[in-house]
């Protein structure tokens, strides 16, 4: 069977990693989470004193970013390969609100972008790759046969955010989280470099009143109908 590339935007906590996931799974496929590496380039800016609330060196980012190296590694119990940060497992350090207040400001840097899109279309250039982020049907892979974009609204998306971030033990308010994530969309919407947008051949999917089992149903079918056209 022909191995596709299938890209998966949309935006912020739309579920799109959760999908991406089930995909990959499913096809056995390379599952790669690009908000992953806007991430840990953000956490190095933290870590390096680089950003602050008020105050961001894009210079010294921009100056800095041959120091950055940004890896994957499966990790069978979990099913999936974790981000590394110059070899530190960062996965969990990534997920916290603070890293999601300054990482769209990180993501706006075009030399960052390109950085990264390098690395994206080196992990993805033998297909069979589900990739999720804000520009992958439309800078990172144009020509994948399949593209999906994932929208629900703002607050059913705060509320899976919130949920998340609670179960993992983060001590959060619903209101920061919700203001977090219409603030990522503005800024990733409208950024100069790969703003988030709709592939015209991206297929929507609206998953709001959707549950996990009908969302995997209709990505699946998409994915069989796919998998045919490229036969
Ligand atoms: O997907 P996730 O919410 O983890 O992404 C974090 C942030 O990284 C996004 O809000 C966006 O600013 C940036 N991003 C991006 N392009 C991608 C993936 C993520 O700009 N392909």
């Amino acid at each position: 069977m022909n191995h596709i590339t299938i890209a998966i935007d949309g935006y912020s906590s739309t579920g799109k990693s959760t999908i991406a996931k089930q995909i990959a799974n499913h096809l056995g496929y390379v599952y790669v989470d690009t908000g992953a590496m806007y991430r840990a380039v953000t956490l190095y800016a933290m870590q390096n004193d680089l950003i602050h609330k008020d105050d961001f060196n894009v210079e010294a980012l921009i100056y800095q970013l041959n120091k950055i190296e940004i890896t994957f590694k499966y990790n069978e119990d979990i099913g999936f390969a974790e981000v590394y940060l110059n070899g530190t497992n960062v996965e969990k350090k990534i997920r916290t609100l603070e890293v999601s207040s300054f990482v769209s400001k990180v993501a706006a840097i075009s030399e960052v972008r390109s950085k990264l899109v390098a690395i994206q279309k080196q992990m993805g250039k033998d297909k069979g790759v589900v990739m999720d982020g804000r520009d992958i049907g439309t800078v990172v892979f144009p020509n994948a046969e399949l593209k999906i974009f994932m929208t629900a609204s703002a607050e059913t998306r705060a509320k899976r955010r919130f949920k998340e971030l609670i179960d993992r033990g983060d001590t959060v308010i619903y209101e920061n989280v919700l203001k977090n994530v219409q603030e990522r969309d503005h800024l990733d919407s409208t950024r100069k470099d790969s703003p988030l947008l709709k592939a015209n051949d991206a297929i929507e999917i609206d998953n709001s009143n959707l549950s996990l089992e009908e969302q995997l149903e209709k990505v699946l079918q998409l994915v069989s109908m796919t998998l045919e056209d490229t036969e």
